[in-house]
């Protein structure tokens, strides 16, 4: 063997250990996850004074620095958290969007993981090679009330260039006085995105912005699509086909395109749905993995050899997705029977301290659905649609409504029971049938866009299903994904 051949196995192992290593790093957070997951921020509707304790005990850990860099409009912190004695700095902040959460957890997860005596080698690697910033929960005003934008109405997101909101200054001051060499803008996306033509959820989307309308690829933009690359390799491990790429038109005002041009590689990541993961805590995990093991990547540096040329091979984002999709319903209007697909969302409606929230679900769409998928789809070829009836006793509370056995109510074609005594407030029941005031009157079944599901599906005239608030219920077995009927007045 000559020396040259020699050189080049050297290399090539070389290569494939740190690849390996990497590899293993990855699997190992995937399946000690649940030791760091931060268990105080269980739910998707954090407030700022959850996390502030959180940051707390880090002031108090010599191993971070925490500094208070700005203030929102009603006065909440806003805290970079930094650690790490490295050259390259790496820049992540969460939730710009108040009803943008995910990430937000995902960043404590790590910060367990950061405190935590495990992952000594790998931590050192990352620590003496990159220093890590943190700005969680950007727009804390936002996120206690569970809103997009922030106190003043504005998107952040489009306040890069005015500068009006002090959310939007905090960010841009960090991002100047670190001049980050990474940054990581991190936000939650519509659950109904999809990866281009397919069924599957957009659980996670990425976007390396372009810096300029023509959309040239500098060394900045360029390393931004590597690590997407390399990030995009894990999820698809974990959540095959699940991954979406934003289309890159530059949008002058907002901050990950206009970071980008300031000269921090920017990387977009959005996460989206999940296959019955309402609370997003499996894409939580996947946020807490892949962003760590980009990091990884980062501070050795093998994230440079990946092609760009695999970006472009990420499949588009697309918006065709219903929380349920009926196909080849028979529709019957004056007197004559039409084939209808009917797309449902299952919205949700905040309570009034923005912690806790109920479905208020809509027909969205119908018509010939066929290029679109559902999280869950009927066949319904040969199924009626039929108004409800409402049942002809009145009862004195939800409660004796709730002793009645529903589900038979539905069997027998039933979807709402009137109530004498509604107490003030309740908006929905958790047993599948509506509740109706004593005054209220069932409007008169039409399907349309914008109406609330609530119908029977017969099949040889004989109730098979029932859609309740947007919830499909099979009525031989009784199962279904249901989760509240609604009380209206
Ligand atoms: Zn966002």
């Amino acid at each position: 063997m000559t020396s040259h051949k020699l050189a080049l196995i050297l290399c090539l192992l070389i290569v494939f250990s740190g690849y390996g290593q990497e590899k293993d790093f990855t699997s190992n957070l995937y399946s000690t996850y649940g030791k760091y997951k931060e268990p105080s921020l269980d739910k998707r509707r954090i407030k700022h004074n959850e996390i502030q304790p959180l940051i707390n005990k880090l002031s108090a850990n010599p191993k971070f620095k925490v500094t208070v860099v700005g203030k929102s409009i009603e006065g909440r912190n806003l805290s970079l958290i930094s650690i790490g004695t490295g050259a390259t700095d790496v820049f992540l902040w969460s939730q710009m969007h108040g009803d943008e959460p995910t990430a937000t957890q995902a960043i404590f997860d790590i910060f367990n993981f950061l405190t935590s005596g495990d992952f000594k080698t790998e931590k050192e690697n990352i620590l003496k090679n990159l220093k890590l910033h943190f700005l969680p929960m950007l727009n804390p005003d936002g996120a206690e009330v569970y809103q997009r934008r922030n106190t003043l109405g504005i998107d952040i997101n489009r306040d890069a260039l005015a500068l009006q909101s002090p959310e939007g200054r905090t960010l841009k001051r960090v991002r100047d006085s670190l001049d980050a060499d990474f940054g990581f803008n991190l936000h939650d996306q519509s659950t109904y995105y999809n990866a281009e033509r397919t069924d599957k959820p957009a659980t996670i989307s990425y976007l390396a912005p372009a810096f300029n309308y023509e959309k040239d690829i500098n060394e900045v933009r360029a390393n931004a699509m590597k690590v997407i690359v390399y990030m995009n390799k894990i999820i698809q491990k974990y959540a095959p086909g699940q991954v979406g790429r934003y289309n890159d038109d530059f949008e002058p005002r907002a901050f990950g395109d206009n970071i980008q041009k300031w000269g921090t590689s920017a990387i977009l990541i959005e996460s989206g749905g999940y296959k019955s993961d309402p609370e997003k805590q499996e894409i939580r995990k996947l946020n807490y993995v892949s962003i760590l093991s980009a990091i990884y990547s980062i501070a050795n540096g093998n994230y440079k050899n990946i092609p760009i040329s695999d970006y472009d091979k990420i499949p588009e984002n697309d918006r065709k997705l219903f929380d349920l999709k009926l196909n080849n319903l028979t529709y019957n209007l004056l007197g004559k029977n039409y084939t209808l697909d009917v797309g449902i969302h299952q919205l949700e409606i905040d309570g009034t301290s923005n912690k806790t929230y109920y479905n208020s679900s809509r027909v969205v769409d119908q018509g010939d659905l066929s290029t679109y998928y559902g999280y869950e789809t009927l066949e319904g070829k040969g199924f009626s649609m039929v108004g409800g009836k409402v049942y002809p006793k009145i009862l004195a509370s939800t409660k004796e409504v709730s002793q009645l056995k529903p589900l038979d109510l539905l069997r027998s074609g039933f979807t709402y029971v009137r109530v004498e005594n509604i107490p003030k407030g309740e908006n929905y029941v958790t047993f599948p049938i509506n509740i109706i005031g004593k005054d209220y009157k069932v409007p008169e079944f039409k399907m349309r866009v914008g109406v609330i599901p609530n119908f029977i599906l017969q099949e040889k005239g004989k109730p098979r299903y029932a859609v309740i608030n947007g919830f499909l219920i099979d009525l031989k077995s009784g199962e279904g994904n249901f989760k509240n009927a609604l009380i209206l007045r």
